[in-house]
């Protein structure tokens, strides 16, 4: 059983069009999807509203609902059907335009039908190398945002000169189009594209932004970029972004920071992972290597008898965290070189040695399959 439109709307009877107009746009700020995302009823009651004010904001239906109820106004080939729209979004527009909610009801008070509406996010990007994202680093950006126009303090009018009525909307900051639907006539309201439902213009548009009030700027700030970063994380900066309309905020900042490869080291969320090359000969003696860091090459004992693909783990050279948790590892995959060229005297030594190895040389005390897992991992 349909709920009374009066009652949906939160109205008396004798209501008049105002108040009708007002119950509705009070009940479409309260329902709207992006303020009431947590009320999965919110999108029924809206269209329950849209359809209510579809009659009820119309004479002629409205008085045909009055004598003969929603029967009366099917019987007579209207029937409100607010699923025709698809999305509740494609519905708020039909009603308050495609501004969104924040054109249709923004905070401020300065416009008639349109408030404050924040300034848009500016995105840029900063590249840095490893090792700064190793240390953190200070970098600094560039970049262009909208500004308030200086010259007629963001107001858009040539100062001096008057600000009138949208000639356009007469002053009103809307259109409103008559669209005939498969379901009868719907009012379509949108705002006024002239003067973006403030429905007032400068008479003069100001001589520097063409009446836009906003001005580009070229703007330069110094970001920290904490160490541990990777690449593609953004950086938040509020209220650094494009200048905002009618009073309201800026938009904000947004640092991409691209982190450049190392030709030293791959990175493995906060492990770095580096290959040293080992000569055989020294892989079977044991050795000690030097290994590249971010401070500066350390010696590495390879223990003899390290073999082919093996890793050795050196604790905390790696990169540091970005919130919480410990600063990760260098792990060092030793690649035990052969050498592909031999002078006759080597290949003479070689031979010598080869004729001595036995079976015990090699032992160890790895599986086969241990000893293939070892080698498909590396
Ligand atoms: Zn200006
Ligand atoms: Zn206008």
């Amino acid at each position: 059983m349909a709920r009374d439109y009066y009652e949906i709307l939160g109205v008396d009877r004798g209501a008049d069009e105002a108040q009708i107009k007002k119950a509705f746009r009070r009940l479409a700020r309260e329902l709207h999807p992006d303020v009431n995302a947590h009320d999965p009823q919110a999108e029924e009651k809206f269209k329950e509203a849209a359809a209510a004010y579809e009659v009820l904001s119309d004479g002629e239906r409205r008085r045909m609902y009055d004598t003969y109820g929603e029967e009366g106004l099917r019987g007579r080939g209207y029937a409100p059907d607010m699923d025709a729209f698809g999305s509740v979004s494609d519905l708020f527009s039909a009603f308050f335009g495609t501004g969104g909610f924040d054109a249709a009801f923004g905070g401020g008070r300065r416009g008639r039908y349109a408030g404050a509406v924040q300034g848009a996010d500016v995105v840029v990007a900063a590249a840095i190398d490893l090792a700064d994202s190793a240390r953190g680093a200070q970098v600094e950006i560039s970049y262009e945002a909208a500004t308030l126009c200086p010259h007629c303090n963001g107001n858009g009018a040539e100062p001096g000169t008057p600000i009138v009525d949208c000639p356009r909307c007469d002053g009103t900051g809307q259109h409103q189009r008559v669209a005939r639907t498969a379901f009868g006539q719907l009012v379509r309201t949108s705002i006024c594209d002239r003067c973006e439902g403030e429905g007032r213009v400068p008479e003069t548009p100001c001589s520097e932004c063409d009446g836009a009030g906003m001005v580009g700027e070229h703007k330069r700030v110094a970001v920290d970029i904490p160490p541990g970063i990777a690449d593609g994380q953004r950086i938040r900066l509020t209220r650094r972004g494009h200048a905002g309309q009618r009073g309201g905020p800026p938009g904000d900042l947004y640092v991409v920071v691209r982190v450049r490869e190392d030709e030293r080291f791959l990175r493995d969320g906060e492990d770095l992972v580096t290959v040293i090359d080992v000569p055989a000969p020294l892989a079977a003696l044991g050795t000690t290597v030097q290994v590249p860091t971010f401070d500066g090459e350390v010696p590495l004992e390879i223990p003899a008898g390290t073999q082919p693909g093996e890793t050795i783990v050196m604790r905390g050279r790696g990169l540091p965290p970005l919130s919480r948790g410990r600063t990760g590892d260098l792990r060092v995959v030793v690649n035990v070189a052969i050498p592909r060229r031999l002078t006759r005297e080597q290949r003479s030594l070689l031979q010598d040695f080869a004729a001595t190895v036995t079976e015990d040389n090699l032992r160890s005390d790895e599986g086969m399959l241990a000893k293939l897992k070892r080698v498909l991992a590396g």
